[in-house]
Formats: structure tokens, C-alpha cells, sequence
């Protein structure tokens, strides 16, 4: 059977809905196939087509079917480049088409060792908060990754936008790829061979890809790592058998080198204490040995840890440097190192069983997620703290009317853009049912 791995530029190739494609030029190659730049004929319009090396496929005609089943029920979200359409089988293989990825996207591989850098912090949580709504959305679809890793991903560093390619392996729930994934991304259940991957160990890997997003090193890659060459039986080891977390709470084997892990030292400490807690419970002993599915942070806690990250990015008033601060206790600047003292906290209903709060300090920024419930919007400020000496208040910077209560009973309204002084025990109702708690440290 003779089988035509490469494609000729100017060579057309039919689709199954009869459309046909005239090839353009190479644009990738990958361990499954060749990726193409192409032109719809009908339209004129460019796409990307990836063409496979059938002998790599397990099962080729079940993998059709399969690709022509997740087109069928279409992209979890628009964060996804999904297969749009088939092929038909042509000289004894296929591919499908799939959208060219826009310009000002960066390789999420670029990231780690920091080869590319955010345009600015908020940039950067806004990155790690659209990867986990694109894994809630691919999860709520009834899709599971499989091969989550960072192959996958592409990050706007200027704006955090995120896209998520090489989605052929995307299987529904119970579905197996044959697909193990790469084993520095892998669940250690996968890496030991107790498990298949499911949405479960995709949530591992979504820990150890945000973790690389905001420290640009590996969580389990420290002093006990540290081989001259990873072989496979150290990889298993490393990543099934014997895996610590490099910040383990109780275990402090596998801490980062410093000289050669240099970014995991140098940004865990500008991270605030719950961001820290959520990696260590994470990548605890507990999810890390025995897969145990509390230890692993469903997509909606991560958006909740995420948000009061991104509402908690204010300058050092000492230094000047962007820094997320605390919310219920004093700091030491990481930059600096001077103090930066923290009076108190908005507190609004929990969701998840995690803390939703922003901090009272100058700055500060309230988005839509706080005061609408069940908001998915993460990105339209609602308010922000403003600080003068000796007062601090809140500018409603929403489009709902505020009620503002103060604990001898008395109240007032705050609209868009007027300011609510903020005193110990005054409540904000943000008109929508949601009520915020002024708390003092
Ligand atoms: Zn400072």
C-alpha cells in the first residue's frame, strides 16, 4: 500500500463535503503528521491543514470516525483550534482543516525557562485564568485532553488571550486515545500505569501547566531530579513514583537549585499565600502518590484563586514595583522588602468553598465576577479601591446602583462612578444580590 506522507505544494485535495483545497506551503511537522498552510478554492480563504503518517495511528478508519465525531459536535469554546472538516481518504491517508493561528501568539513552550515574557502581570493571570475556562468548557463538552502539554497551548503575551491546538486527540469521557501524554505533564497514576487519562488527570496536568505559567520551571523538578540525563526508568521515577513537589509543605527533598532553577526561586515569593497553598495541595503527597481527586482543584476553585490574584495586583507604595499583595495580613515587599501593611478586605460569599475577597488597598480592582453572580466575565473592572490618607473608599465603577450600610444602621447609595467610604463593618449590597463584608485585619 503505498502511502503519500507529503504533499506537493499546488496539489488539491478534496474535503468530504466536496470542497477542495490547493496547498500552499509547510508550516509544521509534528510526530503525527505534517501541518499545511491551504487555500479553500470556493472562497479563497487560508487554513491550516494537517496531514497524517497513518502507519503512526493505532487504528486509522476508528480515528476518522472519531475526528468526524468532534467536528460534528463542534469546539468546546473559541479558545480551541478545532478540526472544521475532513478529508476524504486520498492516496491511502487524510487530514482535516482547522483554523491558521492569528499572529501575536506565542508557544506556551516559550514560557518555561521564561523565553518569553508578559507585556504586564495582569496579562499574565488573565493567560492562566483563559486556560482553566478553556478546560472547564472542553470538561462541561464531556471531552477529556488526554495529551495535555506544552505543545498545546498559545498565549498573546500582551493580552493573555490563549489558544489551544492539537485538539485531535480530545476524547469524550471514558474515550482512550492511546494517547499517554508527555510524562512531565502526565498525572503520576498515568506515569506509574494504574490509570487511563480522564478529566481527574487532566486536572493535574492544568496544575503543573499553571504552575510553569507563573514560576517558568517544573513543580517536581528540583535537587532529587537532578540527573545528568532523564532516562526513562528516572522519569518514571521522577514523575510517577517518586514524585515531591519542590515546595512540599512537609518535605523539602526536592527544593529548586538555585543557579539552576533559577525562575521557580526567583517568583514563588511574589506569589500571595493561597496562591502558594493551591500549588502545594495540588501537587500534595496525597494527589501526587495516590491520585486522590480532593487534592485537585476543579477548574471552578482555580477561576476563584485566580480572581483574587488578579484583583490583588497593586504597586509597592515603597518601591513602586507591581505586586500582589495579601489580603489579610501584613507583608514584606519581595522587591524591597519593606513592609507593605494591609488594613482589611472586602469578604463576599464564598463559591466553591474557596474565599472570594479583594483586598482594601489602593488600586485594587473589583471586576464583574465579584458582584453579578454566576458572572463568567473576568475582565470588566466593576470598582476600585481608592486610598487617602487616613481614608479609604471604593469608586463604583459598574453599571449597578449600590447600597452601602454602615453598623450604626445608617445607609447610602453609590452610583457609577461615585465613591463609598469604606469604615470596619459596613456591608455593600453590588445590586444583584451579592453583599460584600468590609473586614479589618
Ligand atoms: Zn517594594
Amino acid at each position: 500500500m503505498s502511502v503519500q506522507t507529503r504533499l506537493e505544494r499546488n496539489q488539491k485535495v478534496r474535503l468530504i463535503d466536496g470542497r477542495t483545497v490547493t496547498v500552499i506551503d509547510k508550516l509544521g511537522e509534528g510526530g503525527q503528521g505534517i501541518v499545511y498552510k491551504v487555500r479553500l478554492d470556493n472562497t479563497g480563504k487560508e487554513k491550516a491543514l494537517k496531514w497524517y503518517y497513518v502507519s503512526k495511528l493505532n487504528d486509522p478508519k476508528g480515528f476518522y470516525k472519531h475526528l468526524q465525531d468532534n467536528i460534528e459536535s463542534g469546539p468546546p469554546s473559541s479558545a480551541f483550534i478545532w478540526p472544521e472538516q475532513l478529508t476524504e481518504w486520498t492516496n491511502n491517508t487524510f487530514g482535516y482543516i482547522m483554523d491558521l493561528y492569528p499572529s501575536g501568539y506565542v508557544g506556551f513552550s516559550k514560557f518555561i525557562t521564561a523565553r518569553a515574557n508578559f507585556a504586564s502581570a495582569t496579562a499574565m493571570v488573565d493567560a492562566a485564568i483563559n486556560i482553566v475556562k478553556a478546560f472547564e468548557a472542553l470538561h462541561n463538552k464531556g471531552y477529556n485532553y488526554q495529551d495535555l502539554n506544552d505543545g498545546n497551548f498559545s498565549i498573546n503575551p500582551n493580552d493573555g488571550s490563549v489558544l489551544i491546538c492539537d485538539n485531535d486527540n480530545v476524547m469524550g469521557h471514558g474515550g482512550y486515545s492511546g494517547i499517554l501524554g508527555k510524562s512531565r505533564y502526565m498525572a503520576p497514576e498515568i506515569v506509574r500505569g494504574e490509570k487511563k487519562p480522564d478529566k481527574l488527570t487532566d486536572r493535574f496536568s492544568l496544575a503543573v501547566v499553571l504552575f510553569i505559567l507563573f514560576m517558568g520551571d517544573h513543580p517536581l523538578e528540583g535537587k532529587k531530579t537532578n540527573v545528568p540525563a532523564l532516562t526513562s526508568k528516572y522519569e518514571k521515577k521522577f514523575f510517577g513514583e517518586e514524585p515531591v513537589f519542590i515546595y512540599d509543605k512537609n518535605n523539602d527533598s526536592n527544593r529548586p537549585i538555585p543557579g539552576l532553577h533559577r525562575n521557580a526561586i526567583a517568583r514563588w515569593k511574589y506569589f500571595p499565600s493561597y496562591v502558594k497553598e493551591a500549588f502545594q495541595q495540588s501537587f500534595s503527597k496525597e494527589s501526587l502518590l495516590k491520585g486522590d481527586s480532593n487534592s485537585r482543584l476543579l477548574e471552578a476553585m482555580w477561576i476563584h484563586v485566580l480572581m483574587r490574584l488578579k484583583s490583588s495586583l497593586v504597586k509597592c507604595p515603597h518601591c513602586n514595583s507591581d505586586v500582589f499583595i495579601e489580603s489579610d495580613r501584613d507583608m514584606s515587599c519581595p522587591d524591597c522588602k519593606n513592609n507593605i501593611h494591609i488594613i482589611g478586605y472586602i469578604k463576599f460569599p464564598k463559591r466553591a468553598n474557596i474565599n472570594v475577597c479583594i483586598p482594601i488597598y489602593g488600586g485594587a480592582k473589583l471586576y464583574d465576577y465579584h458582584i453579578v453572580p454566576a458572572e463568567k466575565n473576568s475582565s470588566s473592572c466593576a470598582g476600585i479601591v481608592l486610598e487617602k490618607p487616613g481614608k479609604v473608599g471604593l469608586k463604583n465603577l459598574s453599571k449597578l446602583k449600590w447600597t452601602i450600610k454602615a453598623p450604626d444602621g445608617s445607609s447610602a447609595t453609590r452610583d457609577t462612578n461615585e465613591v463609598a467610604v469604606l469604615g470596619k463593618g459596613f456591608t455593600i449590597d453590588f445590586g444583584k444580590g451579592i453583599v460584600g463584608e468590609v473586614m479589618s485585619n
